[in-house]
């Protein structure tokens, strides 16, 4: 169940069709547009329809309306990680993403670089525009969670005006929507997304927080730690102020059964990926890398492709600090399949997708997983264990 809405770009596309960019929001000369969730938890744009001047600001803006967005210029592919082990440890997958942000700071003193963080109490995660190195472990590692945008489109429009130089990282709509947004990208922007299978609702770890943590402060939350020998599988670290901490393999939580199972309707027919992006550089994790090539590392190894001649200058600088590895399209596409074709929905995804609305997300994961492993959940829930 969606959001019912007068909202105008929802009299052109279905809103299932909404993936959440915000880019509206950001160019709406009213700034009537606020989010609201649906039964699952996903952000949906709404207005007061009396206090619309029907500029169709909105409806120009919306990338989900547009053709698919500019084919990249170049497609070479790289596979490697950071020299710097600590890097490596503390990032997604190899940690060229923290190197790209040290060459735009070298380059670009005074630039302002955009990610996302968790919010204070973990319910949430939104975008920020930081300037300073010492924050950028801030916005590492990926958060499975839709950021909110904050109006973080304006004000890089507004930055780029007054002459300041930006890198903003994102998902690839994000990243189409600050396009959209700004309107033409110019040479002090450098645009990088990631292979993207899309993100999973507020909702869901607002509820995964009311079980586990119930009211215990949060200190951190990461949810791709290396927990082993390797990166794959990835676990998942919530550690409390009180010293408590909960160390789980990711995917055997209900908060990594979430994500693997619900993602807004857009992204399984995304128009983000292949070819059709905007960003410099895409990162992504090389799921299926051959351990007997120098481009592996067991502790996290990325691939990157270089999308366009700005890429390709960040590329050199990567070439000094991590080991980067031509391979081909063909062997990472294979491996990785979303960097070229949308997340093919599960067949529970429905399911869990209406007991999360109707019952919450304890009901939810019930309705999906075998009648052992609900019994098993159910019993760890009384005996207060991680789940
Ligand atoms: C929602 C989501 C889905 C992803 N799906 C895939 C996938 O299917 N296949 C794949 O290979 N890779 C996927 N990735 C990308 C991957 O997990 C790594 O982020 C990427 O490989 C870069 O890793 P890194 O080690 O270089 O850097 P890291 O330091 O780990 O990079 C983190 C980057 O991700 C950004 N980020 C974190 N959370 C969010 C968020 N909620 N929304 C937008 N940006 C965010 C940060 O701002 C930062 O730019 C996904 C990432 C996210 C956030
Ligand atoms: S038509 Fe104009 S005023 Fe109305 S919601 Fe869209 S952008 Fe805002
Ligand atoms: S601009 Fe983005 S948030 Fe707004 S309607 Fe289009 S897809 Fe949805
Ligand atoms: S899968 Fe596509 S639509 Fe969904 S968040 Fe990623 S880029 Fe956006």
């Amino acid at each position: 169940m969606g959001v019912q809405s007068d909202f105008p770009v929802f009299q052109n596309m279905p809103f299932t069709d909404c993936c959440g960019c915000e880019a509206c929001a950001n160019v709406c000369p009213k700034q009537i547009i606020h989010f609201k969730e649906d039964g699952e938890g996903f952000r949906f744009p709404d207005i007061n329809n009396e206090d619309c001047i029907h500029c169709n600001a909105c409806i120009r803006s919306c990338p989900q309306l547009k053709e698919p967005s500019r084919t990249v210029e170049s497609r070479e592919c790289y596979a490697g990680y950071s020299q710097n082990p600590e890097i490596v440890e503390m990032s997604s997958s190899g940690g060229y993403f923290t190197h790209i942000v040290e060459w735009f700071k070298r380059e670009y003193p005074q630039g302002k670089f955009a990610g996302v963080i968790w919010s204070e109490d973990f319910r949430l995660t939104e975008f920020v525009l930081l300037d300073s190195l010492d924050d950028l472990k801030n916005i590492r590692v990926a958060k499975y969670i839709q950021a909110r945008k904050n109006g973080i489109y304006r004000l890089i429009k507004k930055e780029l005006l007054s002459g300041i130089p930006i890198l903003f990282s994102g998902c690839p709509c994000e990243v189409a929507a600050l396009v959209s947004c700004i309107g033409k990208i110019p040479d002090n922007l450098f645009l990088v997304d990631f292979v993207c299978k899309g993100s999973t609702s507020e909702k869901v770890i607002r509820e995964y927080l009311d079980i586990v943590a119930k009211n215990k402060k949060i200190k951190s939350l990461n949810l791709r730690v290396v927990g082993g020998p390797s990166w794959i599988p990835q676990w998942m670290k919530m550690t409390f102020s009180n010293g408590k901490i909960i160390f789980k393999s990711f995917y055997s939580t209900i908060l990594g059964r979430a994500f693997h199972l619900l993602q807004r309707d857009a992204c399984y027919k995304c128009k983000h990926c292949g070819e059709n992006r905007w960003s410099d550089l895409t990162l992504g994790d090389f799921h299926g890398a051959d351990p007997n090539q120098r481009y592996y590392n067991a502790r996290g190894t990325s691939i990157m492709t270089i999308n366009t001649s700005k890429g390709q200058k960040i590329l050199d600088y990567l070439k000094d600090v991590c080991v980067v590895e031509k391979v081909s399209y063909e062997e990472i596409s294979k491996q990785n399949p979303r960097i070229e074709h949308p997340w093919n929905k599960d067949p529970q995804r429905d399911v869990f997708g209406n007991t999360l609305s109707k019952k919450g997300l304890f009901s939810a994961y019930l309705a999906v997983v075998p009648k052992k492993t609900a019994i098993k959940t159910i019993l760890k829930r009384i005996l207060n264990q991680p789940i």
